[in-house]
């Protein structure tokens, strides 16, 4: 199938790794150019290097923290007009509902709510205009189904997706599709992560978590970043366009909806 992608350019933030890269590799492979972006210089280097010789398409890596306004400015600058826009950045912690006070919140609003919707505020404008865009937000699974441990992440992921259910559809007329992924639980550094904490506190080995997990997924298994990144191509693809204000769970069936 022809995504119609070659040629465009795309920005994917927090993307040297996990489910940010998968997307990159992606539309990568269809031909895009991408701004790539991570705070850590090295990974993010080595990344764009390999999508680079592997792909032969164009890539600038710009290492900036995307949840601060002076990091959104400087990759907005390196992006100029771009065709497709992946928004991304790390979760906010885990813990119980008493924990978090007003700056545990702003702090997560801010990377999970508010720099997505900075960011759709800048770029929508010269996409309307050039007819044409495509945004895809990574949220969670939690938005859902909320997860009890990841109350910010619930809370600020359950804002975006509010206000991307009404922006999508003021700028569809204009040939702008927004949508968002939500990932279950995916084989990354976050898995290793969340099944580590679950080791240490249970006494038990990593695969034996693992195990524990994986039988809670009807497939069996952690998704892959190559899947997902599969999944937001076909998103961000030519064919997708009639496709406005989604959330599209990518679980492995963990979640049990009938719609
Ligand atoms: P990951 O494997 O830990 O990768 C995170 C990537 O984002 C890295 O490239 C990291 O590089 C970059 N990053 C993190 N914070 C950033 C920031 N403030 N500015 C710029 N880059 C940043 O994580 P992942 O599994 O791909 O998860 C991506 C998102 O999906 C997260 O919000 C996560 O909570 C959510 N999610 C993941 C899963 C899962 O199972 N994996 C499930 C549900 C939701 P640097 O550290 O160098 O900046």
């Amino acid at each position: 199938m022809d995504m119609g992608l070659s040629g465009k350019r795309a920005l994917v933030c927090a993307s040297s790794k996990g489910l940010g890269l998968g997307c990159a590799r992606a539309l990568a492979a269809e031909g895009v150019d991408l701004i790539m972006n991570a705070r850590g210089q090295d990974a993010l280097d080595a990344s764009a290097e390999t999508i680079r010789a592997e792909f032969g398409v164009e890539v600038t890596a710009i290492a900036c923290d995307v949840t601060t306004t002076e990091g959104q400015a400087k990759l907005l600058k390196a992006a100029g007009d771009i065709d497709i826009l992946v928004t991304n950045a790390g979760g906010p912690p885990p813990g119980v509902w008493s924990d978090w006070d007003r700056d545990d919140f702003i702090k997560a609003l801010d990377a999970n709510m508010l720099t997505p919707i900075a960011l759709m505020k800048a770029v929508l404008p010269r996409m309307m205009e050039r007819g044409w865009g495509r945004v895809v937000n990574i949220t969670s699974q939690s938005v859902r189904s909320p997860i009890p441990a990841l109350g910010l992440s619930n809370a600020a992921r359950t804002g975006l997706t509010g206000y991307v259910a009404g922006t999508a559809r003021q700028v569809a007329q204009h040939g702008v599709t927004i949508n968002n992924l939500l990932p279950g639980i995916h084989a990354t550094d976050r898995a290793v992560q969340l099944d580590g904490g679950v080791a240490k506190a249970q006494g038990i080995t990593m695969q034996e978590a693992r195990e524990a997990r994986y039988a809670t997924i009807p497939v069996r298994r952690y998704g892959t970043a190559e899947e997902f990144g599969a999944a937001c191509a076909f998103l961000c693809s030519e064919k997708a366009g009639f496709i406005v204000g989604q959330n599209l769970l990518l679980d492995g069936g963990a979640v049990s909806l009938t719609m």
